[in-house]
């Protein structure tokens, strides 16, 4: 099972990024600066911007998933915070971002970019594993943080069909889902605001269904990438209590809920 948890928080002023931007270039990190060249709300919640890529993609390839270190700017101290690219195009050098709107720095930068503004991004710690063999059936838990990770993982494994379970505060209707609903079974999982639950929900509701379509999958592969501490309960639950190997389970926290 790969789960990972995503170092991330603020960083003293002072060299470059600061000692995690020290530790990224001794282990071989690579710096780029993008440049937007458009913006537009998907909707009220979620924005995606167009970036020039600053030569990055021919120097390190693309794969399915792939995501970048941005470094924000919080009032003079570097923010760091992962995005996932967007249908990369190394022979164009272009991508595109697509940012869950909420609380906090790499939301405000988003809410306001505009052709001309630039961003560092390091490149560290990115990779994907395709699941081997082949899964029979992918079953994902997610939310809009991960929805473009999750687009491009349904795409790498296709024809694989999938179990979605989506925890958003707003309708699914104008996210850009890449499902398709012959293949995707996408099922809407209600985020509490407040969210007092701490994911309580979502992971009631994975329990209630996933025990037996796993009966009815041979080579399952589940994908988990929600908010810490529900990525680490429910990948525990899918390893611990029903028993999947390791190498068919990908589990990563993609933000802390305050
Ligand atoms: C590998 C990886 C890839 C990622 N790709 C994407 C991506 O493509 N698009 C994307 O939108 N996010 C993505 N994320 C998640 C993103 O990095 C985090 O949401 C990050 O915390 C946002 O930073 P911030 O500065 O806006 O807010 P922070 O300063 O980190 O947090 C501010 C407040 O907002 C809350 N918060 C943070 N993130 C969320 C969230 N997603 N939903 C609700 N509340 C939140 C926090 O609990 C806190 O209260 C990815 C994360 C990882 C690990």
């Amino acid at each position: 099972m790969v789960v990972e948890s995503y170092a991330k928080g603020e960083h003293a002023m002072g060299q470059g990024h600061g000692w995690e931007g020290a530790v990224l270039k001794l282990l071989r990190a690579k710096d780029f600066v993008f440049t937007v060249t458009g913006a537009e709300d998907v909707t009220g919640h979620y924005r995606r911007v167009h970036l020039t890529d600053g030569g990055m993609l021919a120097a390190t390839g693309v794969h399915p998933t792939m995501w970048v270190r941005l470094w924000f700017d919080n009032a003079g101290t570097p923010h760091q915070r992962a995005y996932t690219l967007v249908d990369p195009d190394p022979a164009a050098g272009t991508f595109s971002l697509e940012f869950a709107l909420h609380e906090g720095c790499a939301s405000d930068w988003a809410r306001t970019a505009k052709p001309g503004d630039t961003i560092e991004a390091t490149v560290h710690g990115t990779d994907f594993r395709r699941p081997d063999p082949e899964p029979s059936h992918v079953f994902a838990i997610g939310d809009p943080a991960s929805l473009p990770a999750l687009n491009s993982l349904l795409d790498a494994l296709a024809p694989a069909p999938a179990t979605v379970w989506f925890e958003s505060t707003e309708t699914l209707d104008g996210l850009p889902f890449r499902t398709t609903p012959a293949r995707h079974d996408v099922r809407p999982v209600v985020r509490p605001v407040p969210r007092q639950d701490s994911g309580a929900h979502l992971v009631a509701q994975v329990k209630a269904a996933l025990p037996d379509l796993l009966k009815a999958s041979p080579e399952p592969y589940v994908w988990i990438a929600c908010d810490t501490a529900t990525t680490r309960t429910l990948s525990s639950y899918v390893r611990k209590e029903l028993g999947l190997p390791k190498q068919r389970v990908h589990a990563l926290g993609y933000w802390r809920a305050g």
